[in-house]
């Protein structure tokens, strides 16, 4: 079960109400990277996990990221505060409330009319959240990977709005949420590590004569060697007929169809007949003909 303490997990001090900055903060409340993203994606793992370790990592991180949220979402409640008794009250010239949305070059226009200045699950562009950013697949290597790659994706926005902000108590609040993403990326690194082999994912294995070569698909100036595709790690395939087709084949597609199937596939392909012969005349140069007469 949960149960909800009052305390947060981070004291939340904020110096000054900035509705502009506090939709800014709404890229981690309710975006793809955000921290409700985050809850539900280890959330949702956790209930589907076997393994006792994982299972209680995943919880806790979790609850945390649910933490989180309610320090990110304190932040941006507290940035409207003003704007918010202002727009409620109606206690000022309309021009002057109509500045105050869109302080500092940053349109809340959004959080204020429609969410009455409470912390709205969208994204800082009024995107309402998504279930689509969670892509979990149920096998916990290929969703640990994916876990390492949100929690830097999350570090990421973090660092970047740390860096449009100049009030000293959200910075700080920011500075903890982003660090603490740096500590999941970890506990995840190391839990992928802990199964062993995570790679390939799952159980088949590839087909050993695939696995390792590298096509050079994209040739010409630019061409450029590394570990990515070095011959201690690879087979360097460079030559079209190498890879057309990559099994020897002819490279061309055949399906089997009964009788029926292919006497009717012949009528449609009879029917909807190309005549490369013609010069059918377009709407548009019939357009132009009927301008031409006028
Ligand atoms: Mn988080
Ligand atoms: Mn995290």
């Amino acid at each position: 079960m949960f149960a909800h303490n009052k305390r947060l997990q981070y004291s939340v001090h904020v110096d000054a109400c900035n509705p502009g900055l506090a939709n800014l903060m709404l890229e981690q409340f309710g975006g793809p990277d955000g921290e409700l993203a985050a809850a539900m994606r280890y959330f949702t793992q956790a209930l589907g996990e076997d393994d006792p370790g994982r299972k209680d990592m995943l919880l806790d991180i979790a609850t945390e990221e649910l933490s989180h949220l309610e320090v990110i979402g304190t932040v941006v409640a507290m940035l409207n505060k003003g704007a918010k008794g202002e727009l409620a009250e109606g206690a000022n010239a309309a021009a002057e409330m109509y500045r105050s949305l869109h302080g500092a070059g940053n349109d809340s226009h959004l959080t204020q009319i429609l969410y009455g200045g409470g912390p709205a699950l969208t994204n800082s562009g009024g995107v309402p959240w998504s279930a689509a950013y969670i892509d979990s697949r149920g096998d916990p290597t290929c969703d640990l990977r994916s876990n390492i790659a949100a929690e830097s994706r999350a570090k990421m926005i973090y660092e970047r709005l740390i860096n449009v902000i100049d009030d000293p108590g959200v910075k700080d609040a920011l500075g903890f949420l982003m660090t603490r993403e740096i500590a999941h990326q970890q506990s995840f690194e190391k839990a992928l590590y802990a199964i062993q082999p995570n790679f390939p994912p799952g159980k088949l294995p590839g087909k050993p004569e695939f696995a390792d070569v590298y096509v050079n698909t994209s040739q010409g100036e630019g061409d450029m060697r590394g570990p990515w595709n070095s011959d201690d790690n690879f087979r360097y395939v460079s030559k079209a007929e190498e890879f057309l087709a990559m099994d020897g084949g002819d490279g061309r597609p055949d399906v089997q169809l009964t009788d029926h199937e292919s006497k009717v596939l012949r009528e449609l392909q009879q029917r909807t007949r190309s005549n490369p012969q013609g010069n059918p005349k377009t709407g548009a140069e019939l357009g132009i003909d009927g301008h031409a007469q006028m």
